[in-house]
């Protein structure tokens, strides 16, 4: 017998570990695309590709995580979901590099530690000549879905028996046939060590069932655009001029709709783009971890003038499906993510953990590759770094020399065809002729293949300082195969940070906050000219309609 272990082993599907309460439709998804649930009695404890929690992971499983492995979340993510933190990274935001460009989310205070401040806040703004008094809105710091939330004019309404942010109520939101709106848009960090920011396209608009109304400041069905309230609101399910049944349209349907009265959607994303760039530098940086991304859900409001404002950031945007335009766009989402996890067709890493087990019994201690497989360490690199204290090196150091025979026996073994591999194949550039070539003759020089230049980009983005020790020919999942750098769009994923090749520079080795404000400082005065168009245009046309 050739061999004693099993092709199929090679070619299984990927695999999917779930938390408890993760929504359905992530399993659902996965299935679809070909993927298998984790099975945990019968499967290799590291036999998984990616690992989906509502929570964050403990350090641990950073620690322990493997080439082929994905985490969910980013660690201390929560850094900028909490209410009062997000207020608190923002204020310092403020102070360090003005207020003209962080000037997009409300003033906040965090009570009842600020209580003070914004008592001297509510007092200035009350005494100022033919100023009207503000509205303020008052929210647990630690509650989601417009728990515990209560707006007023009056400080003698406010009370709360817990910590919360007080904050200035935007009093002018744009309407559509007097409904408020705001927007859910999806944003997936890859990486924040160097930062790299993708926006979903296609998001959701979530309407407020009530008519807006400034003298019932108590009608949530009228101020709060929360789904998990205005679906349970009478006029939920009831045809609403303008707007139809339900409260969400899509952000193609908004953006249709805002084209058609002449407003320049394109400068409002340029707008709502430049704020997710600046929340996120504001959590920069957080504690390096490879192999893992993070799913925000920015909730941005918009007022009358077409300014956005960012009301909050949220840690696991909800998934479920209330509506058939959730499942629209929650499930390619999701597709679209996987995508943009960039798992490849073989995965060499994996295999060999995978098969190798029952391989190890036939390979030999002493037993050296003497091929790179494109894609991996060398073989002595990776005995180098398997004694430091990279895991997923470490894993790659104990199996390298098997996955090098390995591999040389399923070299030419063709994968099943799965809905994911056949979307990967999509998206793909074949590879030319020549370009193969090339990389056949480079196997024996590891890192030959890029140029200088291209090395050079390459360790941009390695992660730790027990990485870059060593020339990988392995690198971030988030970078294209083709030139080493973020990949710019992954279906509806669009890249808006490093948004230029300065930015790119600012962000490695560290990020350096001060030249990337630099940068966008001037994307900012380069969109203006459009901006100022815009707003001369059709201010407040959409309110009367
Ligand atoms: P939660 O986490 O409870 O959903 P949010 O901060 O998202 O809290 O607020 C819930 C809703 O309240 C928002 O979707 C929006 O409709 C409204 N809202 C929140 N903050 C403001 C604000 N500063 N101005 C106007 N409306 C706001």
């Amino acid at each position: 017998m050739a061999d004693d272990y099993d092709t199929r082993d090679i070619l299984r599907p990927l695999v999917f570990r779930l938390h408890e309460n993760v929504p359905s439709i992530v399993r659902e998804v996965l299935l679809e695309r070909g993927w298998s649930e984790f099975d945990k009695k019968g499967q290799d404890d590291a036999d998984w590709n990616l690992y989906w929690r509502n929570s964050p992971f403990h350090m641990t499983d950073h620690h322990s995580i493997k080439p082929w492995q994905r985490l969910n979340h980013y660690p201390e993510a929560v850094r900028i979901t909490r209410k009062d933190y997000l207020a608190r990274h923002l204020k310092r935001m403020k102070g360090a590099y003005g207020s003209a460009l962080y000037e997009f989310s409300p003033v906040a205070f965090i009570m009842p530690n600020d209580y003070v401040k914004f008592i001297a806040e509510y007092s200035k703004e009350r005494q100022s000549v033919g100023g009207r008094p503000s509205y303020w809105i008052c929210k647990p710091v630690d509650l989601s879905r417009g728990r515990g939330i209560l707006i007023f004019q009056d400080i003698k309404d406010l009370v709360y028996d817990c910590t919360v942010v007080v904050q200035k109520y935007i009093s002018n939101p744009l309407l559509i046939s007097g409904y408020k709106l705001d927007l859910r848009l999806y944003v997936c960090v890859t990486s924040f060590c160097p930062l790299t920011i993708y926006t979903y396209k296609e998001g959701l608009v979530r309407f407020a069932t009530e008519k807006f109304d400034l003298s019932s400041l108590d009608n949530v069905y009228a101020h709060l655009t929360n789904t998990s309230i205005n679906k349970y609101g009478a006029s939920y399910k009831k045809y609403k001029e303008g707007i139809g049944c339900g409260c969400k349209w899509t952000f193609s349907k908004f953006r249709s709709y805002l084209r058609i009265f002449g407003v320049d959607d394109v400068v409002l994303w340029q707008k709502i783009n430049n704020i997710v760039i600046l929340t996120l530098l504001a959590v920069t940086p957080l504690p390096v971890a490879s192999n893992c991304f993070e799913l925000f859900g920015f909730d941005i409001l918009i007022d009358d003038k077409f300014k956005p404002w960012l009301l909050e950031v949220n840690y696991n945007p909800a998934l479920c499906l209330d509506c058939s335009i959730d499942d629209t766009v929650k499930r390619k989402l999701l597709h679209d993510i996987v995508e943009l996890l960039n798992y490849k067709q073989i995965d060499t890493f994996r295999q060999n953990q995978v098969s190798g087990i029952k391989a190890g019994r036939r390979s030999t201690a002493g037993e050296s590759a003497t091929e790179e497989t494109p894609g991996l360490l060398t073989c002595q690199k990776v005995a180098k770094c398997a004694s430091s204290e990279q895991p997923a090196l470490q894993a790659a150091g104990a199996s390298i020399r098997k996955v090098s025979t390995l591999t040389r026996r399923t070299a030419r073994a063709h994968p099943r065809k799965t809905l994911t591999s056949q979307l990967r194949e999509g998206m793909n550039m074949p590879k030319i002729p020549s370009q193969a070539k090339a990389e056949t003759k480079n196997k024996h020089f590891p890192g030959a293949r890029h140029s200088p230049h291209k090395s050079a980009q390459l360790s941009c983005w390695l992660h730790t300082p027990d990485f870059c020790n060593y020339r990988l020919t392995t690198r971030p999942y988030f970078l294209s195969d083709k030139d080493q750098r973020p990949i710019p769009r992954v279906g509806d994923f669009v890249l808006i940070f490093p948004f230029n090749e300065a930015a790119l520079q600012a962000s490695r080795d560290g990020t350096d906050i001060k030249s990337i404000i630099k940068e966008i400082n001037k994307l900012i005065s380069k969109q203006l000219p459009s901006e100022q168009q815009n707003t001369r245009k059709r201010v407040g046309y959409l309110t009367s309609v």
